[in-house]
């Protein structure tokens, strides 16, 4: 399906010179483009009225679906400049599937994946002097979403929805830098249950993650682990980024999909680049007291969490209530091993050889 998008120029865009300033240090959500993408869905109509209009608030009859039963969906994907200049995105039709997949978790219309990413391509094409300069890790975050419009108030699925993609320069996601996050482990707060919509990615998700996430700033740490509520032991995912462990014997293991943690596309990337790094990837349940044994003996010697925001952090610690648990590895040398390895993919330092950049 190809789709022309009828735009209207913002007719007060900020200056070249603003720009070049703003994307210097922009850091994180903070500064919007100066267009957005948005395409209506109608009941017996399908998609249609494909624009790109100046960025700004959105006019929403109070009755609106989404402001009650949080009908919503949202994406989380990049674009990186690279240093001859050319602008692309990663792995794309990724994020479209996954979109899909949330879609129907929460009875919203799929959106084919062309739409997708033409609705982004068109919106970095328009506003790609927002991507920021090759140089330190900046980048143009992109956020696809898709909510319930419908005025109305009976709870069923929406007749009238709207998708709209943003953009925001971003640069690094944790102030500190690439330095290790201490992570709080929980299992008193669940986001998500078997047969609930963890592995969608909806706002009511991160909305039932803020409390754990709080309680983690309580205890000095930057993010939060949950451990899966009805199987008190199992390694889920942290509030935003999946989670892996390096083990002494090159093993690089990561909970797998269950339904109840999000299929993140770092993840899925990290497993491809970890084989060609030589280690040993492996998808299985895993439980906190074998995370927290496995530290402690020597067993597991790093831990990183990994997502698109802040690509991959090594973990320096987890703690608990009853105590810390320190992977011993030196100097996350492996970890950063793979960072890197991503990393020069998505800025084109290295050949693309498994063809995830358009
Ligand atoms: N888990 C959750 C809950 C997330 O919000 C994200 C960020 N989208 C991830 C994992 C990582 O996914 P990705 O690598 O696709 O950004």
């Amino acid at each position: 399906m190809s789709v022309t998008f009828e735009i209207s120029p913002n007719p007060s865009p900020r200056t070249d010179a603003e720009v070049a300033e703003l994307v210097k240090d922009p850091g994180f959500g903070r500064y919007f483009t100066d267009h957005m993408a948005q395409i209506a869905w109608t009941k017996g109509q399908g998609w249609h009225s494909a624009k790109i209009v100046p960025y700004g608030p959105i006019a929403l009859d109070p009755s609106a679906a989404v402001l009650h039963y949080g009908q919503e969906i949202f994406e989380g994907m990049k674009a990186y400049r690279h240093e001859d200049d050319s602008v692309w995105l990663f792995r794309p039709e990724r994020n479209a599937r996954r979109f899909q997949t949330s879609a129907a978790r929460l009875m919203l219309p799929e959106l084919p994946t062309d739409l997708f990413v033409d609705a982004a391509r068109e919106l970095v094409s328009i506003d790609a002097r927002y991507v920021p300069p090759a140089a330190g890790e900046h980048s143009l975050y992109l956020r696809p979403f898709m909510i319930a419009s419908e005025a109305f108030l009976g709870v069923r699925a929406a007749e009238e929805v709207t998708f709209y993609v943003i953009a925001s320069p971003v640069g690094p996601y944790f102030a500190q830098g690439v330095t290790g996050v201490d992570i709080w482990v929980t299992d008193r707060w669940a986001r998500a249950g078997i047969g609930g919509t963890g592995a969608a990615k909806c706002g009511g998700n991160y909305a039932a993650s803020l409390i754990a996430q709080y309680e983690g700033y309580e205890h000095g740490c930057n993010q939060v682990m949950f451990i899966e509520a009805s199987e008190k032991d199992r390694v889920e995912e942290l509030g935003g980024m999946n989670v892996f462990l390096v083990g002494a014997n090159g093993e690089l293991v990561t909970p797998a999909l269950t339904g109840t943690i999000l299929d993140g596309i770092t993840r899925d990337s990290i497993l491809t680049v970890g084989e060609s790094l030589g280690l040993k990837p492996e998808q299985r349940r895993l439980s906190a007291s074998e995370v927290f044994s496995g530290i402690a003996d020597g067993t597991f010697v790093e831990a990183f969490c990994c997502g698109t925001a802040a690509v991959i952090s090594p973990i320096s610690g987890f703690v608990t209530d009853k105590g810390e648990y320190r992977p011993q590895g030196q100097g996350f040398a492996t970890t950063l091993q793979i960072r890197n390895a991503v990393l020069d993919v998505q800025y084109g330092r290295t050949p693309d050889e498994y063809g995830w950049l358009q």
